[in-house]
C-alpha cells in the first residue's frame, strides 16, 4: 500500500518511525494510504532543515523570492485540476468543490506575488536635528504551520506563501486524514524553484504538534482546527515564547429578516450549509429565522434540499461523504439527540439515497426546525450536513442570540432594509459579516478569522495582518554629522529630547 511520507529538504524522507495512520477515500470507505507519523527526532530534521536555509533563504532577494512565488502561481494555475483530484480523493468533497479551494488558496500566492509593497518601511528626515529614523520589517525566522483535514490545499495556502515571500522557512503539518496535498504543494514549489529546505512537511499526530509548538528554533505557529486544540496550541506556543495565531471552530448564523427575498435567502441557506457537507469552518449551520418568516423560509430550503444529488465527488454529485465513518456516526447522532430534545426534524439524512459506493461515509442533507438554544444541536459545533432553525420574534433576539453563542467567526444576514443590514454590522460580535452574503471569506488582501473561541491570539490569516504575523519590525534612528559641522554635541546626560 502507498506510504505517504514526509519532505525534508527538497525531497521525501521515508520515515523511521515505526507508527502509521489510515488514510481513506470516503467516498469508497476503503483505506487508500498509510501516512508515517513522525516522530520527535524526525520533526527536529525538518525544523533544522528549515533553520539552515533561513539563512539564506532572508538573504535572497526579494525581488526573486517573489518571482519564485510567481512561477509556483503560474503551475498551480496549469495543474490545479490535478491537485483538486488530490483533494477528493482524500477528502470526499466534490472536484468542483476542491477546485473552489484551490483557486481560493491561489488568490493568496497571488497576494504574496505583490508583497514587496506590505515589506517597505517608513522613513522620516529630519524627525530631530540632523536625525532621520527608519523602520524595517524582517522574517521572523522558521514557521510551523499545522492544518485541518477540511481545507488541504487552502488552509496551507493561507499562510505559506506570505511566510516563504516574507523570507521566512516553513515546516507544514498537514491533517494526517488527508496528507497528499501537501506533499504535493512542496514538489511544485521546488519545481517553481524554491530552494531545498525552505518548505518542508511533517506528517503525524499530536506529536508532531507537540515539537513544533515547544523546539526553541521554531519561531511561530500558524494553526487551524477544533476549538479545545486551538487554544491548547495557543497556550502551549506562546508559554514557550513563540507568536501564535490559532484559528478556532464555529458555529456561523444565518439571521432572516421577514423581508428578505426567500428565493434568494434559500439558495444561499442550502449552498452554504450542505456545500462540502457541512464540513467548512464558514459553513451556516443555524438559520435565525424572525417570525413570520420561518414557514415559508423552511418550505423553500426543503424543496431545495430534496434535489440536492449526495454521492462519489467524482460523479456529478452535489454533496460528497463525510470525512470518516466515525465522524459521520457523529453527526448522524445529532439527530437522534435532536428528537429527544423536542426538535422537529423536517428532513433525515440517515439512509440517503447516493450516488456511489455504499461503503462511504454518507449522511444526506438534513434540516432540523425548532432548536432550541439549550440543546447541544445548537451549542455544539456539528461539522457536517445539518442545519438547525431557531425561530426568533425580533431582530434583536436574533442578535442576542448570536452574540451569546461562545463561537464567533462568520454571520449573515439577508434582508432588503439597509439600516437592519448596518445595524446587524455594528452590533453583531462576529469577526466576518456577510450581508446577503451567505459565506463572507474575506479575499486574500483583507484578513480571516473570527473572535471569541473562534481564534486565539490577536492576529487574522492573510491580508495585511498575515505579513505582519510573519515579520517583525525594526526601527532605526540615525545621525550622519554634516562634516562641515563640528561632532561634538557636549556632555549631557539627561534623556535624549528632540531639538
Ligand atoms: P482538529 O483540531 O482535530 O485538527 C487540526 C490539526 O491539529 C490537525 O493537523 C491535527 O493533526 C492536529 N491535532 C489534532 N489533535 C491534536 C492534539 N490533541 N494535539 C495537537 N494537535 C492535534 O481539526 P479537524 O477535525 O482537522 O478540522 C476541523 C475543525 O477545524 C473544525 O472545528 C473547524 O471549524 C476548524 N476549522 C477552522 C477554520 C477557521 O478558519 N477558523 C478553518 C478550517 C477549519
Amino acid at each position: 500500500m502507498a506510504l505517504v511520507e514526509h519532505w525534508i529538504s527538497g525531497k521525501a524522507h521515508k520515515s523511521s518511525s515505526k507508527r502509521f495512520g489510515d488514510v481513506y477515500d470516503p467516498a469508497l470507505g476503503v483505506v487508500t494510504k498509510q501516512v508515517s507519523f513522525a516522530s520527535v527526532e524526525e520533526v527536529q530534521v525538518a525544523i533544522g532543515a528549515a533553520k539552515t536555509a533561513f539563512t539564506s533563504w532572508s538573504n535572497t532577494p526579494l525581488a526573486v523570492r517573489q518571482q519564485v512565488m510567481f512561477s509556483f502561481r503560474e503551475l498551480l494555475n496549469a495543474r490545479k485540476g490535478e491537485l483538486a483530484e488530490i483533494i477528493t480523493a482524500e477528502h470526499g468533497k466534490v472536484v468542483s468543490d476542491a477546485l473552489g479551494e484551490v483557486t481560493r488558496g491561489l488568490e493568496v500566492v497571488e497576494f504574496a506575488c505583490g508583497i514587496a509593497h506590505l515589506l517597505k518601511g517608513d522613513h522620516t528626515v529630519n524627525a530631530s536635528t540632523g536625525v532621520d529614523v527608519h523602520s524595517t520589517r524582517e522574517a521572523v525566522g522558521v514557521v510551523g504551520i499545522i492544518s485541518p483535514f477540511n481545507f488541504p490545499a487552502m488552509v496551507p495556502m493561507w499562510f505559506f506563501p506570505i511566510a516563504i515571500a516574507a523570507g521566512n522557512t516553513v515546516v507544514l503539518k498537514p491533517s494526517e486524514k488527508n496528507p497528499s496535498a501537501a506533499i504535493w504543494i512542496a514538489q511544485l514549489l521546488k519545481d517553481a524553484g524554491l530552494p531545498d529546505g525552505v518548505f518542508n512537511v511533517i506528517n503525524g499526530d499530536k506529536v508532531a504538534v507537540d515539537e513544533l509548538l515547544t523546539n526553541p528554533e521554531v519561531a511561530a505557529i500558524s494553526f487551524v482546527g477544533s476549538t479545545p486544540i486551538a487554544k491548547y496550541v495557543y497556550e502551549t506556543g506562546t508559554a514557550n515564547g513563540k507568536r501564535v495565531q490559532a484559528l478556532g471552530g464555529a458555529k456561523n448564523h444565518m439571521l432572516v429578516l421577514p423581508d428578505a427575498d426567500l428565493d434568494f435567502t434559500a439558495d444561499a441557506a442550502v449552498n452554504a450549509g450542505f456545500g462540502s457537507a457541512g464540513e467548512r469552518c464558514m459553513a451556516i449551520s443555524v438559520l435565525v429565522a424572525v417570525e413570520p418568516v420561518a414557514d415559508p423560509l423552511i418550505a423553500k430550503v426543503k424543496e431545495r434540499i430534496e434535489k440536492i444529488k449526495t454521492g462519489d465527488g467524482r460523479r456529478a454529485c452535489d454533496m460528497g461523504p463525510l470525512i470518516t465513518s466515525q465522524h459521520r456516526d457523529k453527526v448522524a447522532s445529532y439527530i437522534e439527540i435532536a428528537i429527544k430534545d423536542g426538535c422537529d426534524v423536517v428532513v433525515d439524512g440517515r439512509g440517503v439515497k447516493i450516488d456511489g459506493d455504499e461503503n462511504g461515509f454518507w449522511l444526506g442533507p438534513t434540516l432540523i426546525d425548532k432548536v432550541k438554544p439549550t440543546s447541544s444541536v445548537y451549542t455544539d459545533e456539528i461539522f457536517g450536513p445539518i442545519l438547525s432553525i431557531i425561530r426568533v420574534k425580533t431582530f434583536a433576539e436574533g442578535v442576542d442570540l448570536i452574540n451569546s453563542n461562545r463561537y464567533g467567526n462568520g454571520t449573515a444576514i439577508f434582508t432588503n432594509n439597509g439600516g437592519a443590514a448596518r445595524k446587524f454590522e455594528r452590533d453583531v460580535q462576529v469577526g466576518m459579516i456577510g450581508i446577503n452574503v451567505p459565506i463572507p471569506v474575506p479575499m486574500a488582501y483583507y484578513s480571516f478569522g473570527g473572535w471569541k473561541a473562534s481564534l486565539f491570539g490577536d492576529t487574522k490569516a492573510h491580508g495585511a495582518e498575515g505579513v505582519h504575523f510573519f515579520t517583525r519590525g525594526k526601527a532605526i534612528t540615525s545621525r550622519w554629522v554634516d562634516p562641515a559641522q563640528s561632532t561634538a554635541g557636549g556632555i549631557n546626560l539627561g534623556f535624549p529630547q528632540n531639538k
